[in-house]
């Protein structure tokens, strides 16, 4: 078992209070905290290393395009993919994305398909909107059910030799579905399609293997995962990603430029273009260590553990209901009480200083199935304890209270 108390202290800002009060974490879905040793070592980048990398000669950009590739190569193992090219540094699980959409641009045609599901977040929407509309090609929605799970039956339907790509995530961030991306996957490849897996929610509770799963895309935010704001991974197979043209052009992305013509990097540099966070890629093989050394089956159990207590603590509250009830789910709980509007409740309780999220959490499409404006969110991670549970469940009665 893990010894919380003891992982806390490696997490300055948990220590804090917020509005006088110690302050309680639940917003886990929208952003991890950051232990110390994340920290230090965006210090140690900048006081000690720091330098433009894939330039020059000198020690120092050897240095740090050393720790880069490092970084990448650590990222490689943790998600099993084939070749370290196959990972490129993005801004986050948005960009990673639009550089799949941008580059399916040139391959959609009018009456092609996209199949998207129900269950996403807005960035793994609107992007697909965009390319549909440039292309011409229809997007489909595979639908959900009461409990928030995606309805197999009616994925299966979907799927033709139209369909050209699919797009799900691993774990919805609404909701704490976890989609059945194995079955998914197999399914898409049957009629010759492509599939991304949105991994933002997933990789904080999982170690994903990408060859395992034989997704095509994988993508994940590194500010989600205890790393810094500004960084993600895109995976793609290789095959994929040499057959989609680049996203952005600039310096470091080609081979040899004249105004004629431009030939293109190799892998992954070809899709890296200008001058990256080199600090955040580095310091998310930490963040990515520090995980590890915690152990993915020590936070699945703790989390499993703040789940059903909070399942069960919340359900002891009169007149509320929990969205997202699939049997498959991490630790995201999505809530509203009766008559009371989610907002009022958040903001009451953060004067508690308790943090959850409130509104339709980038998925309307979400809450307009269930017909509500938004919910409120609790979403744990490993470093939250059933006594912060009890702090909410308090302050979440006195709102009620208050409210009604
Ligand atoms: C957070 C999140 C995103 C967007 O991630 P960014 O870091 O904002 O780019 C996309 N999908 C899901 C499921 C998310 O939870």
């Amino acid at each position: 078992m893990l010894d919380i108390q003891k992982i806390r202290t490696d997490f300055p800002i948990l220590s804090q209070k917020v509005n006088g009060k110690p302050l309680v974490y639940f917003d886990n879905g929208a952003t991890s905290q950051k232990p110390q040793i994340v920290l230090d070592a965006i210090t140690k980048y900048y006081s000690e290393i720091n330098a433009n990398i894939h330039r020059g000669v000198h020690t120092l950009s050897q240095l740090a395009t050393d720790a880069y590739e490092e970084s990448r190569k650590k990222i490689q193992t943790h998600i099993n993919a084939k070749f370290s090219h196959e990972v490129l540094f993005t801004s986050g699980t948005t960009h990673g994305i639009n550089l799949v959409t941008n580059g399916f641009g040139s391959i959609l045609k009018p009456g092609d398909e996209v199949l998207v599901s129900a269950l996403e977040h807005h960035s793994n929407i609107v992007p697909w909107q965009m390319l549909c509309e440039k292309t011409g090609a229809t997007l489909k929605v595979i639908p959900m059910d009461e409990n928030g799970e995606l309805i197999m039956l009616e994925y299966d339907k979907l799927l033709s030799e139209k369909t050209k790509i699919v797009t799900v995530n691993h774990i919805s961030n609404a909701l704490g579905t976890i989609n059945p991306i194995e079955y998914m996957t197999e399914k898409a490849h049957e009629v010759g399609a492509a599939i991304l897996i949105d991994g933002a929610q997933a990789t904080p509770h999982l170690k994903p293997d990408v060859q395992e799963l034989d997704c095509d895309f994988y993508v994940f935010s590194g500010h989600k995962i205890c790393g810094p704001t500004g960084t993600g991974i895109l995976y793609g197979k290789e095959e994929w990603l040499n057959k989609l043209p680049p996203y952005q052009g600039g310096g470091e992305m080609i081979k040899e430029v004249t105004f004629e013509k431009t030939t293109y990097a190799d892998l992954p540099h070809k899709f890296e273009a200008g001058t990256p966070n080199i600090a955040g890629g580095i310091v998310l093989g930490v963040a990515i260590d520090y995980l590890n050394k915690i152990g993915f089956e020590n936070i699945q159990q703790q989390e499993k553990e703040l789940l059903e207590y909070g399942t069960k603590r919340l359900l002891e509250i009169d007149g509320l209901k929990i969205y997202g009830t699939s049997k498959e789910k991490t630790s995201v709980i999505s809530f509203n009480i009766d008559g009371i509007h989610p907002y009022d409740i958040g903001t009451i309780i953060d004067k508690q200083g308790i943090a959850v999220r409130t509104g339709h959490h980038c998925a309307q499409p979400i809450m307009n199935f269930f017909g509500i404006p938004g919910t409120i969110r609790a979403s744990f991670s490993f470093y939250n304890t059933k006594e912060e549970i009890d702090l909410m469940i308090e302050a979440v009665k006195k709102a009620q209270r208050m409210l009604s």
